[in-house]
């Protein structure tokens, strides 16, 4: 199997005090998996910090930091709470296991281990985490066009602007209306107009792609796009690139008074995050502005002064 196959079956921490134990468990699951190492708490975490494994199969006695104590920091972590914890401990008493569940382990495997069982209960939980992982996805995700929801959004949004704020850096926002949507749907069909805003989104997401970029369908036909650490003019030149992105879709709307295609509005605003402002000023700030687009003509932007 190549590594890349290895890697769609799921990356494996383990972690460890004695290099012989990991041994054991690397040559029963190498075959399946891709398998990273720890000798201790400590590096354990800065390895999933780094490596995002898919399970951890955690060692509960350790000098330092022993299992217990990294569960209980991996459920601090947001970027690590999702990683699933199997213990694999000589300790074998019912509060032992008891304990370790407690801990926040979706597992417990006594020493001497079996090695087919280590496999199948492995396999398990790598199964169960990819339903989850699934499942997140689709409440993170608007369903007829595949950008994220308002929801997951108005998560990210809090998350970036308390980023910005530590860091220093701006932050922007696009407000993003379709011009004459219902007419468009009057005069072509709602399922037409389903399609029309899948295209539109498409052409949006065309046109910002940095990792930290979020395209969000946040009403009807409204979307939002959140660049953290972009200032007012780089955000511009996006929304001046979404307007030709739209343009060149060239989607035709022969009711639209604006123009014989459909286009959009936008409305920019950008701040650098401070101790006194919060995010939803911004979202007010970029809602007037896209009024404004609206109210001067439509197919056009309109921006904020930066502060
Ligand atoms: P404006 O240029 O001022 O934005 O006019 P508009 O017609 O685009 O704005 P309005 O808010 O009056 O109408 C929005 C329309 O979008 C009405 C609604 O039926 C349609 N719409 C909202 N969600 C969907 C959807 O999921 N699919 C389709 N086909 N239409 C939708
Ligand atoms: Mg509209
Ligand atoms: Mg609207």
């Amino acid at each position: 199997m190549s590594w890349t196959d290895l890697a769609k079956n799921g990356r494996i921490l383990i972690v460890d005090d004695a290099m012989e134990n990991i041994q054991i468990l690397h040559q029963a699951l190498r075959d399946e998996h891709e398998v990273l190492f720890a000798l201790s708490g400590e590096k354990a975490l800065d390895i999933a910090l780094q490596q995002t494994p898919d399970l951890m199969l955690l060692d509960a006695v350790m000098p330092g930091m022993d299992g217990y104590a990294v569960c209980a920091a991996l459920r601090a972590a947001p970027a690590l709470r999702d990683i699933p914890v199997i213990f694999v401990t000589a300790l074998s008493q019912p509060e032992d296991e008891t304990r370790a569940l407690e801990a926040g382990a979706v597992d417990f495997i006594s020493k001497p281990f079996n090695v087919a069982v280590v496999r199948a209960r492995v396999r398990t939980q790598l199964t169960v985490k990819r339903q989850a992982d699934a499942m997140r996805e689709l409440t993170l995700t608007d369903a007829l066009t595949g950008v994220s929801n308002r929801r997951s959004f108005n998560d990210t949004l809090d998350a970036e602007w308390r980023r910005c704020a530590r860091i220093g850096m701006p932050l922007s926002l696009l407000m993003i209306d379709i011009d004459h949507f219902k007419l468009y749907n009057d005069s072509y069909g709602h399922q037409a107009g389903d399609l029309c805003l899948q295209q539109v989104a498409g052409a949006m997401k065309r046109c910002a792609s940095r990792p930290q970029d979020m395209l969000a369908r946040y009403g009807g036909e409204e979307f939002i796009l959140l660049l953290p650490q972009e200032g007012l003019d780089g955000a511009e030149v996006i929304a001046r690139r979404i307007i030709d992105e739209v343009r060149k879709c060239a989607i035709a709307h022969a009711s639209s008074p604006t123009a014989p295609r459909v286009s959009v509005s936008i409305g920019i605003a950008s701040v650098t995050p401070g101790e006194y402002s919060d995010a939803s000023a911004l979202i007010r700030t970029a809602d007037g502005l896209l009024y404004r687009a609206k109210q001067t003509g439509r197919d056009r932007y309109c921006m904020s002064a930066e502060d």
